[in-house]
């Protein structure tokens, strides 16, 4: 079996990250492929393909660009182009950046319009929408709440009166977006944005995007759980993607061939802490700001990956049956892992999805 399938996992002040690329006949990885040019990258080369592969850390997490060219300069250029624009990204989303654009918006909540760029306000507007598609699973505004868990360092779970004062300033309908003036604008003093469910996503989506523009013919920009493939691989077949097990470590649940879609997968044994034997973990049900409760793990095959990453942290806190109804409803493919283990595959997943033999 070949597969991608990549995941960090942070443990307190350990951060620990693990690659699982499992793909030793493919010229990606295979041992005998031509010496690096480069410290971290592979080259292989078929007929008239080459086919080659990046990891940096990025957003907090590995990401890994695999780019299929003519030749080697243009492979090289378009995972250049993909990491830049991830990296670019970055740079003007990430909460963890004082200087980034949406800092100042959170810093500007309650006072004032904040002008942003034309990526950041496009990813604001998919992320309002992704709130109203699930009725309100999906809330970019759980920052506060985010913040109280810290899950990765705190290792505690708040209280119930520091949860209720947090709990005032989560709602995404309080964002204003005026697309006139392309300006955002919290109108709560103490709201707090974060896009840590739907950012690696959409950079996944632009960095895809930007290794096209570079001439790559076929390639997979994976940002921890999100996978964008585009085009075929050098042999000309799609990109196999590799579904985490939520609950064995080193294990795959499944497998599915993906192309020109993507494949995002949001799960609680990401970022976790047990305390008194219950799982705390990063993915908060905006109405009780406590860690969602009814999966394991979440699966969506969309499109593009801005709203496959967003609906895998909706549907997980939806849970399986109104989930799977809005998988059903919007034509989406997604496969649940309920808090039990039980696992559902959405109808047009089903001849696509193959259980891995554990
Ligand atoms: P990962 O970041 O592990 O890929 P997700 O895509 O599911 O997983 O995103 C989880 C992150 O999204 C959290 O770390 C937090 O920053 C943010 N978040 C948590 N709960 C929600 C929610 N209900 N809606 C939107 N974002 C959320
Ligand atoms: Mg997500």
């Amino acid at each position: 079996m070949r597969y991608f399938s990549i995941r960090s996992l942070f443990t307190g002040a350990m951060f620990s990250l693990w690659l699982l690329v499992a793909c030793s006949t493919d010229p990606v990885s295979a041992p005998e492929a031509q010496a690096p040019p480069r410290a971290g990258a592979q080259v292989g080369s078929s007929e008239q393909t080459v086919t080659l592969k990046r990891a940096q850390y990025l957003m907090g997490t590995i990401a890994e660009i695999t780019a299929v060219a003519a030749h080697e300069a243009m492979a090289q250029e378009a995972v250049t182009a993909g990491f830049l624009e991830i990296r670019r990204l970055e740079q003007l989303l990430s909460t963890w950046i004082e200087t980034s654009e949406l800092s100042q918006v959170n810093r500007a909540a309650g006072r004032e319009r904040v002008p942003v760029s034309p990526e950041t306000f496009e990813l604001l507007t998919r992320a309002v929408e992704m709130g109203e598609l699930t009725g309100g699973a999906f809330d970019i505004t759980v920052g506060p709440a985010v913040r109280l868990w810290k899950v990765t360092e705190g290792q505690r779970a708040p209280s119930a009166m520091e949860l209720a004062i947090a709990a005032q300033y989560v709602d995404y309908r309080l964002i204003q977006l005026d697309s006139k003036n392309r300006t955002v604008f919290l109108s709560k003093p103490g709201m707090q944005i974060d896009v840590g469910g739907i950012g690696k996503g959409y950079a996944a989506e632009r960095a895809a995007a930007a290794m096209q523009g570079a001439g790559a013919g076929g390639g997979l920009v994976a940002i921890a759980g999100d996978f964008r493939p585009f085009g075929r691989r050098a042999d000309g077949t799609a990109w196999p993607v590799g579904l985490q097990h939520p609950r064995k470590r080193d294990a795959v649940l499944a497998t599915l061939d993906a192309s020109d879609e993507a494949v995002s997968t949001s799960g609680d044994y990401e970022r976790f802490f047990f305390q008194n034997g219950v799982r705390y973990h990063h993915i908060l049900n905006p109405r009780t700001l406590m860690p969602a409760r009814l999966c394991q793990s979440v699966t969506i095959v969309a499109p593009d990956a801005t709203t496959a990453d967003a609906l895998a942290t909706g549907v997980f806190v939806m849970g399986p049956v109104p989930g799977l109804a809005l998988v059903e409803r919007l034509k989406l493919g997604a496969v649940v892992v309920d808090a039990k283990g039980r696992v559902t595959v959405s109808s047009r997943l089903r001849s696509r999805v193959h259980a891995a033999p554990n």
